[in-house]
């Protein structure tokens, strides 16, 4: 992986790749350009904008994914202007639907950006209350004017703060039946070894951004704080598998979604 601007990156390849095509309609008998060709398709495999799937089926379930409202549609806008990387569509809608069928009411999240997937929780689980942790400062002033203006308040508190910091006033919160960790990858395991005591016996922990991008399946990476993290992720995910606490399964969804279920009965 290189630090190239990816749109940059995708004309530029794009181009190429039209310049070969059209040498190679006049000339067919080129061999090393068709080699060339697929060597460079293989190389530059278009998997979609920060998708899993390839970027036609990506498409096809978001466009059966219905219309958001309006206050949403504007978060999700505004998400793409300022890089606020909020959860993926089709990542956010198997979450939502794993809530309901659970019944969650209760749920904590970590890591709330600008409150999008907390307003999302709130919109779909009209009964249920939210705790959402931030830590970034501006980030919690554009969170509180979205919740604010969604009039859903009511049902989302907000705590400021490090996720590793705040557990005491997490802690007046509990018990929750459900826990959505999103925040610094690098420290997924620590947000679970905290939260996860507050968790209900049937309770459900899902954590976000397992897959990133698919590179914890990459073998080469260059970019060394990048290999770093997907070495963090991909140990979260070894640790998560083997957890003697709970059954896990990972959904190649949206960044890769994990799903874990604690072991035992329901009270
Ligand atoms: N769940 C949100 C997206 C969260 S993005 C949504 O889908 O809408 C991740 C957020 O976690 C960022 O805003 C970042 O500031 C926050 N974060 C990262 N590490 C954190 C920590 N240790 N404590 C609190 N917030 C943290
Ligand atoms: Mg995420």
């Amino acid at each position: 992986m290189t630090e190239i601007c990816p749109l940059m990156l995708k004309i530029t390849v794009n181009a190429i790749f039209s310049c070969l095509k059209t040498i190679m309609d006049r000339d067919n008998k080129s061999i090393l350009l068709r080699e060339l060709l697929s060597f460079m398709q293989f190389l530059f495999k278009d998997r979609g904008e920060g998708s899993l799937l390839n970027e036609k089926l990506h498409s096809y379930i978001e466009g059966l994914i219905s219309e958001r409202n309006p206050l949403l549609t504007e978060m999700e806008n505004y998400a793409s202007v300022h890089h606020v990387p909020i959860m993926e569509l089709a990542g956010i809608e198997t979450m939502l639907q794993l809530l309901r069928i659970h019944r969650s009411h209760r749920i904590l999240e970590v890591g709330t950006a600008i409150g999008y997937s907390a307003l999302r929780m709130a919109y779909a689980l009209p009964n249920s209350q939210i705790v959402t942790i931030e830590r970034d400062v501006e980030r919690i002033q554009v969170a509180e004017q979205f919740i604010q203006r969604s009039e859903l308040s009511h049902q989302i508190t907000l705590i400021k703060g490090d996720a590793l910091e705040v557990e005491d006033v997490v802690k007046e919160h509990a018990l929750f039946d459900a826990i959505f960790i999103d925040a610094a990858k690098g420290q997924y395991k620590k947000f679970f070894e905290i939260y996860s005591k507050y968790l209900k016996d049937d309770g459900m922990i899902i954590t976000d951004n397992v897959l990133f991008k698919g590179l914890v399946a990459e073998p080469e990476i260059e970019t060394k704080r990048i290999r770093n993290l997907v070495k963090k992720i991909n140990e979260f995910n070894h640790w998560l598998l083997n957890h003697p606490d709970y059954d896990s399964v990972i959904l190649p969804v949206g960044d890769g979604v994990a799903i874990s279920k604690r072991r035992g009965e329901s009270k």
